[in-house]
């Protein structure tokens, strides 16, 4: 844990949020309450947590509550860990019919639901395919047709079937694997966060690395925890600055998960529709009252597409979006509803080329 009485020293202790979202100018000290930060290992990246408190004891205590919130929702949901929940519905819901736990079930319902709210461009039930791909993708070639069609056959989120009075869950097709890559991180995110706010704190920004942010109030005498979209194109600029208070940024894409076969870049985040990863794409930042919403939206808005995206968002309210293309001649950058600055002229998918 650190204190940080100033920016320098706070700029200093880098870390994974610093080097995707720039924190400029924060006040150190509000009242008795100074700013301290803390950054662990968790959910694949680096969760960074920075919060005011009264005293350093009392900063530790809500760090360590807050990142073992992380821990609880991660060992519940990530497919990784054969003991969590999810890898129990994988194992034994084809076919049969699985009573999960309400907050499983709940997270379920909300995914679905963004799914249905998508067009299936969000779809949990990806997990055959991802896996199929990572393969493909260790093995530097493209999956054999044959099990692609296998997986794709397994994918489809019309195919999970919740039963509301018993809490049950169970899938219509076999080998359907439920994957939370997606919004995980974001909804662990807004957990901490939940239990920050009832533990007394009114002012606190958490990162998972590049992937989702969540603010708790604002910095003393600032109007949002300030955070720098970076160029995917030109990661030392930046495209936007936004303010976050009370609400969450996520990104998809941004550059690093990518792999490049036979001239094609494909990305980690697979078109339901097409069995296929996303190409043409670059980042998408999406902007919510929730991570949990920023980050599935942030997914679904990369699969969708600037074409589609302005569609999709007219069913949610309070939601902004940053969409960038895949960089060369006709690489774009797409405001949907983008309340960050420089707020570029947003009329619906108006197309701005980048500059560079
Ligand atoms: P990151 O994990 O980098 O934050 P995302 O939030 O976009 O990025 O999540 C990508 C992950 O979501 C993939 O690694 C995979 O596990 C899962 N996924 C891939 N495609 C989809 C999809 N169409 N819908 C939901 N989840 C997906
Ligand atoms: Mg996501």
């Amino acid at each position: 844990m650190q204190r940080l009485d100033a920016l320098a020293r706070r700029l200093a202790v880098g870390g994974s949020l610093l080097a995707s979202c720039t924190l400029a100018s924060i006040p150190c000290a509000v009242a008795q309450d100074s700013l301290f930060q803390e950054s662990r290992p968790a959910m694949g990246t680096t969760v960074e947590i920075l919060l005011y408190a009264s005293s350093r004891v009392r900063a530790a205590e809500l760090f360590e509550a807050a990142f073992e919130e992380i821990e609880r929702v991660e060992a519940t949901l990530s497919s990784y860990r054969p003991t969590s929940e999810i890898s129990r519905l994988n194992a034994l819901a084809n076919g049969g019919r699985i009573v999960t736990d309400p907050e499983v079930f709940g997270l379920l319902a909300r995914a679905l639901d963004v799914s249905r709210r998508t067009d299936g461009a969000f779809d949990i039930s990806v997990g055959a395919l991802v896996r199929v791909w990572k393969r493909g993708r260790a093995n530097g070639h493209l999956p054999p047709s044959a099990e692609l069609e296998q997986a794709a056959a397994a994918v489809g989120w019309e195919h999970v079937v919740l039963d509301p009075a018993t809490r049950s869950v169970h899938f219509l097709v076999p080998g359907l694997e439920l994957d939370f890559g997606g919004i995980g991180k974001g909804y662990a995110l807004d957990r901490a966060a939940a239990l920050l706010r009832r533990a007394g704190v009114t002012a606190a920004l958490l990162g998972a690395g590049r992937s989702s942010h969540y603010a708790i109030g604002a910095p003393p005498r600032t109007t949002g925890w300030p955070i720098v979209v970076p160029d995917p194109h030109d990661p030392e600029r930046p495209l936007s600055n936004v303010h976050l208070r009370d609400g969450s940024l996520s990104t998809s894409g941004s550059g690093q998960q990518f792999f490049e076969y036979a001239g094609t870049r494909y990305s980690h985040i697979i078109d339901p529709r097409t069995g296929v990863p996303v190409t043409g794409m670059t980042q998408v930042t999406v902007t919510a009252r929730s991570a949990t919403d920023s980050d599935a939206l942030a997914t679904a808005l990369f699969v969708a597409g600037p074409e589609r995206a302005a569609g999709l968002l007219e069913h949610y309210d309070g939601v902004g979006a940053l969409v960038v293309t895949a960089a060369g001649p006709d690489a774009a950058v797409v405001p949907i509803a983008w309340t960050g600055s420089p707020r570029p002229r947003d009329r619906g998918a108006q197309h701005l080329p980048l500059e560079r």
